[in-house]
């Protein structure tokens, strides 16, 4: 029978239609009884100065000395501070000056705001101080530096990303600073975007895993423990899907996409108590982020049940004027701003918000009803951060910043994360004897390990990184002796530099490590548009490939640039990502063997620039002479051992939409080396209502297995892991027939 008509029964009784929360809130209703009184009692006490002070973020830059508050080095301005706190009632503020401080210095810094905030203020409200730890406390000097989100997703490891969110709170906390703006929920499927690489990949089910993961390791069970910090979901939502590939630039994203694909990961974070959310900077459908009240009112607060506060992006509620054209006036956009939804201006660089709200509110044209929610959201999240009880650092968290266990386990991820994508005739690993050139522009740099958010916003300030991290070069000079090690830069990331004295030192070498990838870059300044390799690096791999040497790509980049000329050039590739600072150490680690490759893509790494489809596209997209046809698939990564996958099977061949769907199958390691691998179950709908996507990744599994060792996976699905957007953007399950497949096996399914 025809499933769309067997599904009607069920249709009829609306027992596929998934339940929507529509009430409960995201915080435990127990805390948010507890909190709320306090904060309403605080909330009876404020003048409405003082309540749309909250709403007001600034940037360092506003209370730190200097004309521009840029002076180094960093001084914070006594009458700034106290103008921004004590005449505006400024809520929050945020960010660096022109580049990290020290954890002695950004205590001093924290601790003269909050005494300006509790001492000398009426009502001693504490300010949230917020700063992007992307991959660890990046503004902090010496800290931990992870590899970059796309990069931690190859590791798919949600314990991993747990305890990367847990370090990186601990040394955020340390640096007094309680808010990280991180992580983005964005999904990766748009790889010329220049904030590619810090999304978790493309996938709906890995991202939200990860995230999750993450943000759990941020705020532990108590936000206000003393090493937990508060995240920040971003970019909220279908920022990631520029159709022009340019940083801030409109997206077209319908509804279905939306809740099918850019929705999911963010409903997962504010499942899991994330209390704040930061505002999509660009437009979908013609509507800047900052004025969807869909997305930001209905969906989020109404229908997520949203007890947190919205932060908007930078500047850009003013950018609803200056940019966007859908507000005729400055004020006019702060209206629309706070009536869609946000709760607090990133202002930053000025008090215009605040001015512009008092005036809207005594006009009534912005409800008082509106300031006392948003103020409330706030206040209520500076508690659950436990500010009111302790705004100030606790020192006794430095002894502790940037341990030999942190940077240990720094060392284990990346070494988990770097994707082993080709290995002709075991080219890798290199014997410890093997004598190798090493060259390309990404060799003897840790600014390209690292990329934007680092140190500085762009992280391309290479005098500023630590002199005791190696790079690539520095690590394989230890790792095979100095005299085993020769370079030649060969060129810059788009210009030759010596590519003829690189061809002739290919010569004495028995294997050529060309590094290859892109400089460090974050933002809009991170825009390009072309994805392929610059031309430059290309010609290197192609001159020296004429010796006939063996040629090992190492590529460090923000996202997949196009590599096919010199694809079949290259005997051996090693996908590093943004490694992070032990990304040098471990790149070398994996090509001597003193580690075995483990991590998968976590993205589908394109063949040709026009041609950039994720795996999980329509059947459409891969007939009638389409095809998916990628470099490297989503999901790929090879190891120095082999696993061979059988017996995939279900507990039954049928199944009703009561009942848990259990797939096994067993994993062998059948090569010589001990050796993670990552099981990945993906299930297709074999027809339903809405064009099904050929497959989608449901669950996954990391394993340990000793050379000949064999383990049994077992992956438990819902009838509900097999929902969809119906046709009236519902989610919904269709019975019918569904594939399970693990490796190349593959099993059918009915679900009644
Ligand atoms: C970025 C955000 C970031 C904010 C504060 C903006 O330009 O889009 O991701 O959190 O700056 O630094």
């Amino acid at each position: 029978m025809n499933k769309l008509l067997r599904s009607i029964p069920w249709l009829l009784a609306a027992a596929l239609a998934l339940p929507v929360n529509t009430s409960a809130g995201s915080f435990p209703a127990a805390t948010v009884k507890v909190i709320d009184k306090k904060v309403d009692a605080l909330l009876k006490k404020m003048t409405l100065e003082e309540k749309v002070g909250q709403m007001t973020q600034v940037t360092i830059d506003v209370v730190s000395q200097g004309s521009d508050g840029r002076l180094e080095p960093h001084a914070l301005d006594q009458a700034k501070l106290e103008k921004a706190i004590l005449q505006y009632h400024i809520g929050s503020i945020i960010n660096v000056g022109p580049s990290f401080y020290s954890v002695p210095h950004w205590i001093e810094v924290i601790t003269r705001i909050q005494d300006v905030a509790t001492k000398q203020t009426r009502l001693k409200i504490p300010v949230l101080y917020g700063i992007d730890a992307t991959h660890g406390a990046t503004y902090s000097k010496g800290a931990t530096l992870f590899p970059q989100s796309f990069a931690l997703a190859a590791a798919w490891d949600p314990d991993i990303a747990r305890r990367v969110g847990e370090i990186t709170a601990y040394e955020v906390r340390a640096s007094g600073i309680p808010w990280n703006f991180h992580p983005v929920m964005d999904l990766g499927r748009q790889p010329l975007w220049s904030r590619f690489w810090e999304t978790y990949g493309e996938d709906v089910v890995l991202a939200s895993a990860l995230g999750t993961s993450y943000v759990k390791g941020l705020m532990g069970a108590d936000m206000s423990a003393k090493d937990k910090v508060a995240p920040c979901l971003k970019h909220y939502a279908g920022y990631s899907f520029p159709m022009s590939g340019k940083d801030r630039t409109p997206a077209w994203i319908d509804e279905r996409m939306m809740r099918e694909y850019f929705l999911p990961p963010f409903e997962a974070g504010v499942k899991a108590g994330v209390p704040s959310v930061m505002v999509n900077s660009s437009e979908i459908n013609g509507i800047p982020g900052h004025a969807n009240y869909h997305l930001l009112t209905e969906v989020l607060k109404k229908e997520w049940g949203f007890d947190g506060f919205t932060v908007s992006d930078w500047m850009d509620i003013e950018r609803l004027y200056t940019r966007d054209h859908v507000a005729e006036s400055p004020k006019e956009a702060v209206r629309m701003a706070v009536m869609a939804g946000i709760d607090m201006s990133m202002v930053p660089l000025d008090f215009s918000f605040y001015d512009l709200l008092l005036e809207l509110v005594k006009e009534k044209t912005v409800p008082m009803a509106r300031i006392d929610d948003a103020v409330r959201r706030i206040l209520r999240v500076k508690y659950l951060v436990g500010l009111f009880d302790k705004p100030y650092p606790d020192t006794t968290l430095q002894a502790g910043f940037a341990s030999k266990e942190f940077t240990e386990f720094n060392r284990k991820v990346a070494r988990e994360v770097i994707t082993l994508l080709k290995n002709s005739g075991g080219t890798l690993p290199l014997k410890k004897s093997t004598r190798v050139l090493v060259t390309g522009p990404t060799a003897n740099l840790l600014s390209v390990l690292n990329s934007g958010w680092t140190i500085t916003w762009q992280g391309d300030d290479e005098a500023l990184y630590p002199k005791d991290k190696p790079t690539i070069l520095g690590a394989l000079r230890t790792a095979l002796g100095e005299k085993n090690v020769a370079y030649v830069p060969g060129t810059s990331f788009d210009k030759p530099i010596d590519i003829s004295a690189a061809v002739a030192a290919a010569e004495t070498a028995d294997v050529v490590i060309a590094c290859l990838g892109e400089k460090a870059y974050c933002e809009t300044p991170g825009s390009i548009n072309d994805l392929t390799l610059d031309d430059a690096q290309l010609r290197l791999v192609e001159e020296i490939a004429k010796k006939g040497k063996p040629i090992v790509l190492v590529l460090a980049e923000g996202r997949p640039r196009i590599i096919h000329r010199i694809v079949d050039k290259a005997q051996a590739i090693l996908m590093a990502y943004l490694p992070g600072m032990e990304g040098g150490t471990a790149i070398a680690d994996l090509l001597v063997g003193n580690a075995v490759p483990c991590g998968k893509l976590p993205f589908t790494y394109p063949k040709y620039p026009n041609a950039l489809l994720a795996y999980d596209h329509k059947p459409l997209d891969s007939a009638d002479g389409n095809t998916y046809d990628p470099e490297f698939p989503f999901g790929f990564g090879l190891s120095y051992t082999t696993f061979e996958y059988s017996g995939l099977k279900l507990s039954k061949d049928s199944y009703t939409m009561n009942d848990d769907i259990t797939v096994t199958l067993s994993v062998k390691n059948s090569g010589a080396l001990a050796g993670q691998e990552i099981v990945q179950l993906y299930v297709s709908d074999l027809y339903r209502s809405v064009s099904p996507p050929v497959k989608e990744l449901k669950a996954f599994a990391k394993i340990l297995l000793q050379p000949g060792e064999k383990k049994e996976v077992s992956f438990t699905l819902k009838p509900a892991d097999l929902s969809f957007v119906g046709k009236d953007y519902k989610r919904i399950v269709e019975a019918g027939k569904f594939k399970v497949q693990a490796g190349q096996l593959t099993h059918e399914f009915d679900l009644r």
